[in-house]
């Protein structure tokens, strides 16, 4: 891996990046995302022109492996591009990350004939992937399921109560666990893939949300037949430790990534407005623009290091050690965090022109936004999990 050109990606700015994929989608985000985000986010509606854009730039296909049609690009690229566009429009960069983690999953576990045809459809047709693993019972806790795969007759069901499955009712598939036979335990849990034409919806949730508003993850009752060739032949438990759960860290990061630097990059072009009509005079606002830039070099920083380790990892197959995943856990935590604060600051510099609405510098849909990172995946969920870990470790 061209180590340099990675660390390029991710520790500049994204507009400056020169990784294809980030290129790809900071246009995507400039021309389609980031004009349509703010009445995405008032009518909590899907971001249907985003989807587009993204689909004519490969950007579905990026994460799969070449030889399936797709377009190879590793997990520190695809976080790139994810960050890249969440600076425009969070709920979008939301869609790839998510429906990314999945296409890599795909490439990594589909190893079964079903799946390696199913992988060639979604890169030549550039299908979107969603998840429901979450459940109505066990909230956030995705290493267990209520719902039982019912395989004592044909053809195969299952009837789930997702907690939330954003951009189900536009995905052209869905990834969910569940237990594997009605008489399995509930970690005894087994992933399949659900296409459109399989499952049916009902919504048993509105998606009126503080932020993250166009990921529409409403709830929903999922029943599906199943397709027997579209089980995964590893448990979900191998995947999760194996890419699925690390992936999904990453692409979450990313957003939050991305939501830091929009919000400083409005805290900074309100200082260089000043400083414009002050000529000489350094506004007050630039020192806590100083101290935001440090924290948003933490954050790029954490993500791009993260990234190329869990790639090189990938490479030589030692992404499930201990140290890996509590850093990645640790990560998803740190820039969720620095989101919130970064954009908390950010409206401090910008002060009322931020606070407002109808402002080139308003912060309103970012600092939702960036709450969002705090819950979708609770943060104290996987500190107690490291907490854990760190226990049984010697070393830090
Ligand atoms: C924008 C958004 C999109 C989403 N999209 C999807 C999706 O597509 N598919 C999907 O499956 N899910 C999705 N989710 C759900 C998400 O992945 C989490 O599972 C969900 O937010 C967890 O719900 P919860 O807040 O009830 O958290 P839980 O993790 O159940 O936690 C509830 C409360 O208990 C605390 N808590 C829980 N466990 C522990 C623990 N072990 N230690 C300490 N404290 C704990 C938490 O801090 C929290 O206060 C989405 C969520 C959001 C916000």
């Amino acid at each position: 891996m061209d180590m340099m050109r990675e660390l390029k990606n991710g520790v500049v700015a994204p507009s400056e990046g020169i990784g294809k994929w980030e290129r790809a989608a900071w246009d995507v985000g400039v021309e389609v995302a980031g004009p349509n985000a703010d009445d995405v986010d008032r009518l909590a509606r899907f971001p249907h022109e985003s989807l587009a854009a993204m689909r004519d730039a490969g950007l579905l296909s990026a994460p799969l492996p070449e030889e399936f049609g797709g377009g190879g690009a590793n997990a520190a690229e695809m976080a790139c591009a994810v960050r890249a566009l969440a600076f425009h429009c969070a709920s979008s960069a939301l869609v790839l990350g998510m429906h990314t983690n999945e296409a890599f999953n795909l490439g990594r576990h589909g190893t079964t004939s079903p799946l390696r045809d199913f992988t060639r459809e979604v890169a030549k047709n550039q299908l979107l992937l969603a998840n429901a693993n979450s459940e109505v019972g066990v909230g956030g806790d995705v290493a267990r399921s209520i719902c039982a795969l019912n395989n004592v007759q044909q053809p195969w069901t299952l009837e789930k109560e997702a907690l939330a499955i954003s951009y189900g009712e536009y995905a052209d598939a869905i990834m969910t666990t569940t237990r594997s036979s009605p008489d399995a335990a509930e970690t005894d849990q087994i992933y399949v893939v659900l296409r459109r034409e399989s499952f049916t919806l009902e919504p048993l949730s509105e998606w009126d949300t503080l932020g993250l508003r166009g990921t529409c993850s409403r709830s929903f009752r999922i029943i599906a037949e199943v397709d027997p060739g579209l089980v995964y032949s590893a448990p979900f438990a191998t995947m999760a430790n194996e890419g699925l759960g690390q992936v999904q860290q990453l692409m979450l990061s990313a957003v939050w990534v991305g939501i830091a630097e929009a919000a400083a990059a409005k805290a900074h072009a309100y200082v260089r407005a000043a400083a414009r009509r002050s000529v000489g005079v350094v506004p007050p606002g630039a020192l806590r623009v100083a101290e935001i830039v440090g924290e948003l070099q933490a954050a790029r920083s954490l993500l791009i290091t993260s990234a190329i380790r869990f790639s090189s990892f990938v490479e030589g197959s030692e992404m499930s050690t201990a140290n890996l995943t509590i850093t990645l856990r640790d990560l998803k935590v740190s820039t969720s965090k620095l989101g919130v604060s970064i954009s908390r600051a950010a409206l401090e510099v910008c002060g009322i022109m931020g606070y407002k609405q109808d402002s080139p510098f308003s912060l309103l849909r970012i600092i939702r936004d960036a709450h969002g990172g705090l819950v979708m995946v609770s943060n104290d969920r996987y500190l107690h999990v490291n907490a854990q870990l760190l226990l049984a470790m010697k070393t830090l």
